[in-house]
């Protein structure tokens, strides 16, 4: 039936699409995704010709009027190159507009970034905040930093290889003790999840340069942190 399906699609493991999600693309009269090529070469691989349209929030008023017109009449799907539609990819808008016109939205789960890399860390779970991609320029970073310093619960930000080593610097400065975790290429051939202090890990990453997709994760304020975990454990083997 007409109307928004948010689909998420895989983060790099083209296994964990799922059979809703395949059912779905395969059904409806157009695709909404970021970027024609990546989806593209999705559909390929399902071996589906549905119709692609390019969009993201910065889309024209022209754009996103013409897809609402669609979903008003029609299925129509929005994906984004890989995960769920809307974090830290384009949708909002599109969502908030097709709601406000009681357009019918369904959202159908599937993989996403931050989930994985917090369920494979080992860090507490109970509470996390996802903050998105730490911003580029060193003062707004530690601000960021500053400012969520007191939230009681596990941070997760987006990351790029390239910047992995100054987010590390900016985590040791401004949140010092904090136990961090490190997800690279989740789902992927060359998966990795690395916990330490920030330290540790500049260590290793200056010796490994990372490369690949990051989920960069950090303990709550209070957490015992790492060293303090081994040196009691040493204490306690000293006195028994
Ligand atoms: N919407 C996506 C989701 O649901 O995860 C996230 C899109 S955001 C533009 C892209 C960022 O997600 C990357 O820079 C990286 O931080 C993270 N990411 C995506 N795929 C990943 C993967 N396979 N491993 C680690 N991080 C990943």
């Amino acid at each position: 039936s007409p109307g928004l399906y948010i689909v998420a699609t895989p983060i790099g493991n083209l296994g964990d699409i799922t059979r809703r999600a395949v059912e779905v693309l395969q059904q409806v009269e157009a695709v909404a995704c970021e970027d024609t090529r990546v989806t593209g070469k999705l559909l390929h691989h399902l071996g589906f010709k549905t119709r692609l349209m390019r969009y993201d929030d910065h889309a024209g008023e022209g754009d996103r009027e013409r897809l609402l017109a669609l979903m008003a009449e029609h299925p129509v799907a929005l994906v984004s190159d890989a995960g769920t539609p809307l974090i830290s990819d384009p949708g909002y808008r599109l969502v908030r507009e097709a709601r406000a016109r009681g357009i019918a939205v369904t959202s159908l789960p599937g993989p996403n970034a931050a989930v994985v890399g917090l369920t494979l860390s080992g860090l507490p779970n109970d509470r996390f905040l996802f903050a998105g991609f730490l911003p580029n320029k060193a003062k707004a970073r530690e601000d960021v930093l500053d400012e969520l310093s007191r939230v009681p619960a596990t941070l997760i930000f987006y990351e790029t290889a390239p910047r992995l080593e100054a987010a590390l610097g900016a985590i040791a400065a401004v949140l010092p003790g904090r136990e961090v975790a490190v997800g690279r290429e989740l789902t992927k051939k060359f998966e990795e999840c690395r916990t330490g202090t920030p330290e540790d890990l500049i260590a290793h990453f200056t010796l490994h340069p990372p490369k690949g997709e990051i989920v960069l994760m950090i303990a709550p304020p209070g957490e015992t942190p790492v060293d303090a975990i081994d040196v009691e454990a040493l204490l306690r083997a000293e006195l028994a």
